[in-house]
């Protein structure tokens, strides 16, 4: 297949501002060139993606979907990146069969079946606003194969979608991430640091465990993370950066466990088989993606959501977990050439459904 990938319109590749969306775009590219499908992407310029000459697109980046209250409209800015990519993709549309869409939002889905290509949507966040909500939904019934998904509960987070919508999970660069049987480091956690993310809840952990929390990740709302400081000013925290994905994989091992206190539903949680995919075993909320994917009491423990006691006393009990169990149930589940295939497969799928 030769395939365009229609990039996040939030920020350029390698900010960071895209979240588990730059990985996942990066493990696709090189999954789905390694399987033979060609590959040429548009993205916000200032992307950078190693073995790839990225399309550089101008224009003004879309503010993220998860900052919007649920009855917000969905608008787009004047000269906007997101209007930009699209557009450039339409005058080269010959040059594809498929546009797979990598942004959460309205203007790519409603051009669905407007294209001589195939226009494909993998959806990167759950159900945040009404307004994305019904355009999701529609584009589900009304395009057989068009839409896919990371897990389950994402999908479930959509009232009335189709049952056609395809999960496809997620996948790491196994390689990419240190295996370490160390267990007595400090606590993880690793995302944007943002209310979503619940990161306060984290903090909390380290003051009710007396163990060190190191956070990486995009400091998106500062105020954030000194508020949940001055809350548990015992708690001994250190926000060691936002790193690359590769520094990541370095140092990710050195956890003694990965706390998971999203506040939202994840859609699929890519830190979670990253730190699984070095051993570290995973204390997640049991709430959207990262409970699918941690097996309780096997590669770490899934709590009752917003439990800090129960998150706590799991800490206590994460020696029992095997960390070689942890990297095993990724190496069989969530391989980076497992997902490549799996999108393939759906890809495919769509292509014959036109
Ligand atoms: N990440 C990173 N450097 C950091 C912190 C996070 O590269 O310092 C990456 C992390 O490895 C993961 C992504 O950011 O691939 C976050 O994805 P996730 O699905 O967990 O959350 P999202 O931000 O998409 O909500």
């Amino acid at each position: 297949m030769r395939i365009a990938f229609a990039s996040t319109p939030v920020g350029p590749l390698g900010s960071g501002v895209g979240g588990g969306v730059e990985l996942t775009l990066e493990i696709l590219a090189n999954g789905l060139k390694k399987l033979g499908h060609s590959i040429e992407i548009f993205a916000p310029s200032g992307s950078v993606l190693a073995g790839f000459a990225v399309n550089q697109i101008d224009g003004t980046l879309q503010t993220p979907t998860q900052d919007a209250d649920r009855g917000e409209p969905i608008s787009i800015a004047k000269g906007s990146v997101l209007e930009n990519i699209w557009d450039k993709i339409w005058r080269e549309q010959d040059k594809f069969d498929v546009v797979l869409n990598f942004a959460y939002d309205a203007l790519p889905m409603r051009l669905t079946g407007l294209f001589r290509a195939r226009v494909v949507h993998l959806v990167s966040m759950a159900s945040l606003t009404d307004a994305m909500d019904g355009v999701i939904v529609e584009t589900s019934i009304r395009y057989k194969a068009a839409i896919a998904m990371h897990s389950r509960a994402q999908a479930e987070s959509f009232s009335g979608l189709s049952p056609d919508v395809r999960i496809v999970g997620s996948g790491v660069a196994l390689d990419n991430y240190q295996f370490n049987g160390s267990v007595d480091g400090a606590l993880g956690f690793v995302g944007r640091v943002s209310a979503e993310k619940g990161v306060e809840d984290a903090v909390a952990i380290a003051e009710r465990t007396g163990l060190p929390l190191k956070i990486w990740g995009l400091l998106q709302d500062n105020d954030h993370l000194q508020r949940a400081k001055s809350r548990y000013p015992r708690a001994s925290v250190s926000h060691e950066g936002f790193v690359t994905s590769a520094q990541l994989g370095r140092v990710l091992g050195q956890c003694r466990a990965l706390l998971v206190t999203s506040k939202w539903v994840e859609a699929f949680g890519n830190v979670v088989i990253e730190a699984l995919a070095c051993g570290v075993p995973v204390i997640a909320y049991r709430r959207g993606g990262p409970a699918e994917i941690v097996v309780d009491g096997q590669t770490g423990f899934t709590v009752e959501p917003d439990n800090l006691t129960q998150m706590a006393e799991a800490v206590r009990r994460i020696g029992r977990i095997k960390r070689a169990d942890c990297r095993a149930h990724v190496t069989s589940n969530y391989s980076s050439e497992s997902f490549a295939r799996k999108v393939e497969n759906w890809l495919l799928e769509a292509l014959a459904a036109i």
